[in-house]
Order: structure tokens, then sequence, then C-alpha cells
């Protein structure tokens, strides 16, 4: 068999790959070992920039429709026990409530890995030049000059086959075989904390406290934060995680109930689906690949999942490979164009990793600066004890709940194949985010009409959006000249012109920009060779 692109993991990056390929025209083929069943699903936010790519790919109504419940509120609780003591609390509304921010035309979504996936490879499995193949496992790779060939086999009956490819995309995951054949080294701390993770179902768990509808409860005892229990599906299903340390730790189910029972403050009825032993880690690769094979997601880096960034920087990784790939098949690319993969996403991996690590060390903070211990008296010394550690908790907690800056601000400074226009980088900001039209950084959003986004206008190809009638000729058959797909964009519009700041700004496939100027550039061919990696 021979396939163009050979995606190796059907989680949520290589499907997402897979869908972003075949929106691409792009032929590809996805191998998963699995029957593609998730038994304990991990993520559950999916993040604005992630939304803003299913904007682009036309499945925000599917993600809106995902069966968890678009009222369910989605606090986040501080509490000695769910039953127990409150601490403090940072109120969200329910995702149908949620709206979004001026610098984006949408907002995150709660939408779990079990929901979320089926959405993903439904959208890939609109494109008949996509095939997912599931039950099909790679068992090794050979690279060579002129493409790549893999050996695949079916897990349950063993039977072999060869798939010769162009380029092999590893999105298998943190034991990613991928990444060990590359022989590719992780850097960073392999070992932040042991967790457990348990699935329980109690229908009636709502009625059973009185601290209402929430996303999170963080349970904090006298000797600091223990465990979080979460909303996994807005329903009966929740995520039990006793967090744990660096030190090795493992729970038979009677321990796990037992932890339950802790966690909730008193016995109640419920049932254990899976319980999950697992590592949480702060590492990334040194490269993210060359040549003809790549890694992405998990495979590419292992972050605490405290913050949401995992899933989301995996999506981001393959929307930057995706357009490269589709370049070089397409014969527009550079031969340094797959190079600039790595240099780019790379840095976004290490800002986001540490991140996610601060975020678990604040939210452990409680185990260093624990509450006083009237804090779990009742009486009015009980309340102000409360009062203040909650106070104090919420101010530390809400660098984890407000991440715009994470999710939209990642930039990429030093690329190779952006232009820089000789502007200081602004501050990356966590909370908060600015947007900026400068080079390297995400076209910012602008409504030029109600429901029509500057966003809408890239994607496929690279856009130039040109102000006020600018020239724009010697770019445009630059690109012509080069076969690279170019389509000049002329706005009337001050706001947009004001956000964008200059009269022409050229925006990759993936939404970055790639240059910008207020007037064409001198060697326009310069400027087109190097944005596809000449
Ligand atoms: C408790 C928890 C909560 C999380 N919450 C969030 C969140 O809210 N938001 C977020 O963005 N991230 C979150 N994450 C992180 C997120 O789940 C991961 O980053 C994401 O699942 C990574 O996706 P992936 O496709 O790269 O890898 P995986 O999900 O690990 O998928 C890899 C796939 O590759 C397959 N595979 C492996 N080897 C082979 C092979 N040799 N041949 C064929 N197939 C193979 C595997 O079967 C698997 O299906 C969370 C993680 C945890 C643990």
């Amino acid at each position: 068999m021979r396939t163009p692109v050979l995606i190796v993991g059907g989680g949520p990056v290589g499907l997402a790959l897979a869908g972003e390929l075949g929106w691409r025209g792009i032929s590809c083929t996805l191998v998963e070992k699995s029957d593609g069943s998730i038994y304990q699903p991990k993520q559950d936010l999916v993040g604005i920039r992630t939304m803003e790519f299913c904007r682009r790919w036309g499945i925000v109504p599917w993600v809106e429709a995902a069966p968890y419940p678009r009222g369910y509120r989605q606090d986040n609780v501080y509490v000695s026990a769910v039953a127990g003591f409150e601490f403090g609390r940072e109120k969200f509304p329910g995702m149908g409530e949620e709206k979004a921010p001026p610098q984006s035309p949408q907002h995150r979504e709660r939408c779990p890995q079990d929901m979320f996936d089926p959405i993903l490879a439904r959208f890939a499995g609109t494109f008949p030049h996509v095939g997912l193949r599931y039950h099909r496992e790679l068992l090794s790779f050979r690279e060579g000059p002129d493409g790549v060939e893999a050996r695949v086999a079916d897990p349950r009956s063993g039977a072999e086959e060869i798939i010769q490819c162009d380029y092999l995309i590893g999105c298998d995951g943190g034991g990613s075989l991928v990444r060990q054949t590359l022989g590719i080294a992780m850097a960073g701390n392999p070992v932040l904390t042991y967790t457990t993770n348990a699935i329980f179902r109690c229908p009636n768990f709502l009625a059973l406290h009185g601290k209402g509808e929430a996303y999170r409860y963080i349970i904090i005892g006298p000797e600091g934060t223990f465990a979080t229990i979460v909303a996994i599906n807005g329903a009966d299903r929740f995520r039990f995680s006793i967090v744990g340390d660096a030190e090795k730790r493992e729970y038979g189910e009677a321990e796990v109930r037992a932890a339950i029972v802790k966690a909730f403050g008193r016995p109640f009825d419920f049932d254990v689906l899976t319980i999950v032993p697992w590592i949480r880690r702060e590492l990334v690769a040194e490269s993210f690949g060359a040549n003809r094979v790549f890694i992405a997601g998990d495979a590419a880096h292992m972050i605490s999942p405290t913050g949401g960034f995992g899933m989301n920087m995996g999506i981001q990784d393959v929307v930057d490979l995706a357009w490269k790939l589709a370049a070089m098949l397409g014969g527009w690319g550079g031969k340094r164009l797959l190079d600039s993969y790595s240099i780019e996403r790379r840095p976004v991996a290490v800002r986001n990793v540490r991140e996610a690590s601060g975020n678990l060390n604040r939210m452990l903070s409680p185990r260093a600066q624990k509450p006083a211990p009237e804090a779990f008296e009742p009486g009015p010394a009980g309340d102000r004890a409360r009062a203040e550690f909650g106070a104090r908790f919420a101010a530390i907690m809400r660098r984890e709940w407000f991440t715009l800056g994470i999710h939209l601000g990642y930039r990429y400074e030093g690329s190779p194949i952006v232009v820089p226009d000789g502007t200081p980088e602004p501050p990356d900001e966590v909370s908060t985010y600015t947007q900026s039209a400068r080079p390297g950084h995400r076209a910012p959003h602008h409504w030029l009409a109600p429901g029509r986004s500057t966003l809408d206008l890239y994607g496929k190809g690279f856009v130039l959006l040109r102000f006020d009638g600018a020239p724009a000729e010697n770019l445009a058959s630059a690109a012509a000249a080069r076969s690279v797909p170019l389509e000049v964009v002329d706005l009337d519009d001050r706001a947009a012109a004001a956000l964008y700041e200059r009269k022409l700004v050229l925006v990759r496939p993936d939404g970055h920009v790639a240059w910008r100027g207020d007037a064409t550039p001198a060697d326009a061919q310069a400027v087109i060779d190097r944005v596809r990696g000449a």
C-alpha cells in the first residue's frame, strides 16, 4: 500500500492531522492500534484556538451539539471535602452562556475526549482521500531519501503489511515508538507526580451535597491539596484524581474507594468504572523530527494536565505541520520548510509545559501554606479562617483558570520562514491577550460583518491582506512564479487596518503572519522564497 502521509496514532492529535490534511485535499492514512474506544477520557477542555480551527473546518456546531450539558455550571470549588466545608470558588457559567472574548470569534468548550475524538474522526472521515484504519499497529519503519517504509500489523491476528509513504507522522502518544526509533531524547522532568485517576459513576451526586454544579472540586485537607473530582460528562460520571507526589505509590480498588469517600466527606453509593495510574511529566522532545519523519502531540511533549494545554498544543502542532506537508507534496515548499516545524513549535511546548507545572505547584501550594487548623472546625472562627484561606487560594488559582494568552498568544519568534519587521517582541501574556499582527503572531480577529471574522479569510493558501489599495502585484506575481497559492484580499475597514498596522499583511495558511509592510518589498521574490522555506 502507498499513501502520501502515514499518521501513526488515532488520539485527538492524529485525528486532527487527518482532518486538517483531508481538508487541504491531501491524501493520508491513519493507523491506530486500538479499536478507537476511549476507556478513560483524558482531555475535556477544547481551548479557544482549537475552536478557531474547528470554525475553519466547519465543525463548531458538532462540538456545540456534543452531549455535555451546555447549562452545566463550570465552577471550580475549593473544599475540605465535597460534602464538607467550602473555602472558596471561581464561578463560571455553563458553556451555553460563555461568551467569545473580543479577541476571538469563538470561545473555549467543554467537550471531553470521548465526545471530541469521535467528532474529529467524523470530520476526517468526510474526506474520501483520508483512510482511518483501526486495529493497525506500527511495528517499525525505515526512512530512505525518497520515502518511508512502515511495517504495520493487526494486533488481533498478527497479520503484517508494508505501507510506503512520503512522510510519516508519529502522533503515537507519550511512549511514541516513532520518537524512540528516531532516537530523539526528551528534556525536562520525567516525574512530577505519580497520580491515580478513577472514573466513578454516581447519578445523584449533586443531590448528595450542597455545593451545586461545578466542573471541578479541589479537595484540601489539613495536610494540603489531596485530590480533585471533575464532572467529566456534566451528568453521572466523575473523574477522581489522587494527585500524589514524586514518590511512587500504587492503589488497589479498595484504597481508591476509601479515598473517594474521604474526598466526598462521608460514605455514599457509587460505582468505580476504571482506575488508571499515570505519571505526570514535564518533558519536551529535543527535536520534533526532520526530513520525512516528524512527531506531534504527546509524542513530542508531555505536560501536566493542569491548565488543559496538552491536546490543544498538539492540535496546534499539526496545524503548523499540515500546510508545510501540503506545500512539499504540492511541489511549492522549499527544502527548509519542514525544518521550521520543530523550530516554531518546540519553544511553544517549552513555554506551555513550564506554565502547566507552575499551575500544578500553585494547586499543591496548600501543602506548604496549609489552611489554619480552625478552617476545619465549625463556628465563626472557622468561617474567618476559611474565608482567609479561600481568598488567598482563589487568587493563586486564577492564573490557571484564565489563560487566553497561553492559548492565543504563542508566536513564532525567530522562525526562519517569518520575515521580522523590526518591531520589538511584545510581552508573552498568560491571562490576558493583546492581539498583534507582528510577523510570527496569530493574525488578529476582527468582525468584518456579523458572523464574519478576519479569521474566516485564512486557511487554504497564503492571504495577502491589502488596505487602501496598496500595490501588491509584485508579491502576487512572485508567488505565482513559484506556484505558491496566494489570494489578495482587499479590506476597507478602519478598525481592521488599525489592528493590522500595515497596508499589506501576508498571512500563512495556518493563520500566522509571515510578513507585513506598507509597500511591497523591493525583492518580493526573496520574501516569497523565505516564507515557503526555500
Ligand atoms: C487527566 C488528564 C486530563 C487532561 N485534560 C486535558 C484538557 O482538558 N485539555 C487538553 O488539551 N489536554 C488535556 N490532557 C492532555 C491530553 O489528553 C493529551 O495531551 C492528548 O490526549 C494527547 O493526544 P495525542 O493524540 O498526542 O496522544 P494520545 O491521546 O496518547 O493518543 C496516541 C494514540 O496513538 C496510538 N498508538 C500508540 N502507539 C501506536 C502504534 N505503534 N501504532 C498505532 N497506534 C499507536 C494509541 O493507541 C493512542 O490512541 C489531559 C491529560 C490527562 C492525563
